[in-house]
C-alpha cells in the first residue's frame, strides 16, 4: 500500500510524495523546488529515498540539486533528457525497483509535451508530469501533436479507475475550455461545479481518474461528434482523422486563457 501527498510548489505545481504505508520512506516526484519538500519531510519526520523525474522542465527539476546535496538521493529520470544529478536512466518498457518497501514502478514513454517524457505507473496510480492534465493535456514544447496524441491513446488503454497524478492545478481553466468545445456535455458542467466547490474549500482537484477524463477531457474525446464539429469550426476546414481533431484542439487551447 502506498500513500500519496501533494506538496504545492511555485505558482501552480504539485510535487508528489509517495510514502510506503507503515514506513517513513518517501519518493519525491518532480521537485520543482526544494524548500517546501524539505519543510514537509522535516515536519512529518519522513525519510526521502529517491527522486523520480518525468521530464527536464525547470519547474520539475530545480529542486533536485539542493535535495541531492542535503539527502544524497539517487535520481531516476528519462534517458537523454538533461536531468540534473541523474543516476538511473529509464525508458519503456521497463519495470524498476526503487527500494524493497515499494512495489516496482512501470515506466511508460509518453512524448509530446517534450520530445522525451516518461510516466511512472504503480498500484493503479499514474504519475504523468505534464502529459495528461485533469480536463486537458500539456502544451507542445518540444514534441509533436502526433506524439502527444499517441501518448494519450496509450494512457487511454490503462484501466478506467487509474488515478492520475499530474503536475499542475490547471483543472478549472481546462474544464472551461472543455465546455467551450462541448457546450452540451453535462458531465463537464457538473465537474466544473465540483471543482469550484473544492477550490472554495481550499482543496486540490487531484488526483483525477481516467474514467472522469474519458467523460470530460476533450483531448481524450477526439472521436465525439460535438468535439469534431467544434474543432472543425475553429480550424475552418474539415478534419478527417482524430489526430487532426486533436491538433486543432491543442492549437485552440493555446489561444484560450481565462
Ligand atoms: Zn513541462
Amino acid at each position: 500500500m502506498l500513500k500519496v501527498q501533494a506538496i504545492p510548489a511555485l505558482t501552480d505545481n504539485y510535487i508528489w510524495l509517495i510514502q510506503a504505508v507503515d514506513s517513513k520512506d518517501v519518493l519525491i516526484v518532480d521537485p520543482g523546488e526544494a524548500e517546501p519538500v524539505i519543510k514537509a519531510l522535516t515536519e512529518q519526520h519522513l525519510k526521502p529515498i529517491a527522486i523520480l523525474n518525468t521530464h527536464y522542465h525547470h519547474d520539475h527539476v530545480d529542486g533536485i540539486s539542493p535535495l541531492v546535496e542535503q539527502y544524497q538521493l539517487p535520481v531516476f529520470g528519462p534517458e537523454n533528457a538533461f536531468i540534473p544529478k541523474i543516476t538511473n536512466t529509464l525508458t519503456a518498457p521497463q519495470k524498476v525497483t526503487i527500494q524493497p518497501d515499494f512495489p516496482d514502478f512501470e515506466i511508460l514513454n509518453i512524448p509530446g509535451h517534450t520530445a522525451i517524457h516518461i510516466a511512472y505507473l504503480v498500484n493503479g496510480m499514474l504519475f504523468c508530469g505534464d502529459t495528461l492534465f485533469a480536463g486537458g493535456c500539456g502544451k507542445l514544447l518540444g514534441g509533436t501533436a502526433k506524439q502527444l496524441y499517441q501518448s494519450l491513446q496509450q494512457l487511454k488503454n490503462l484501466p478506467k479507475d487509474t488515478q492520475i497524478y499530474c503536475s499542475h492545478e490547471y483543472t478549472l481553466t481546462n474544464l472551461q475550455f472543455a465546455l467551450l468545445v462541448e457546450p452540451n456535455n453535462t458531465a463537464i458542467k457538473t465537474r466544473i461545479e465540483d471543482v469550484k466547490t473544492l477550490v472554495k474549500q481550499n482543496k486540490i482537484s487531484l488526483p483525477t481518474t481516467l474514467k472522469l477524463e474519458f467523460e470530460t477531457n476533450p483531448f481524450l474525446r477526439c472521436e465525439q461528434p460535438e468535439v469534431i464539429q467544434s474543432a472543425q469550426q475553429f480550424a475552418g476546414t474539415k478534419l478527417t482523422s482524430p489526430v487532426m481533431v486533436f491538433t486543432a484542439l491543442r492549437a485552440w487551447r493555446d489561444r484560450f486563457w481565462f
